[in-house]
């Protein structure tokens, strides 16, 4: 399996572990944590100067589906905390 890339950025996107009590399916969906992203930086001038609010939409890409769509932050660093490192996929060492 391949980690997919954000089409905005260009970087490799996250495994972010979703919450029990959501509507998600699969147990993760993949991010894109990089604060430079420019869906990023769009969304986070654009909620400031339509809502006077430091939030942000970050691009997600869902495993099951397919679907691409923005999954709202309301930090740079909100939601970091679920990632799922996946340096490299052949190791099973946590197994
Ligand atoms: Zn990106």
């Amino acid at each position: 399996m391949t980690t997919p890339t954000c089409p905005h950025c260009g970087e490799s996107l996250k495994k972010w572990r979703t919450p029990p009590m959501s509507n998600w399916e699969s147990p993760y969906i993949w991010v894109c944590f990089s604060n430079e992203c420019g869906y990023f930086l769009r969304s986070f001038h654009w909620m400031q100067s339509q809502f006077k609010v430091s939030a942000a939409y970050r691009h997600r890409l869902d495993p099951l589906t397919g679907e691409t769509g923005p999954l709202p932050v309301w930090s740079a660093d909100a939601l970091k905390d679920q990632i799922i490192e996946t340096e490299d996929p052949s190791s099973t060492q946590e197994e």
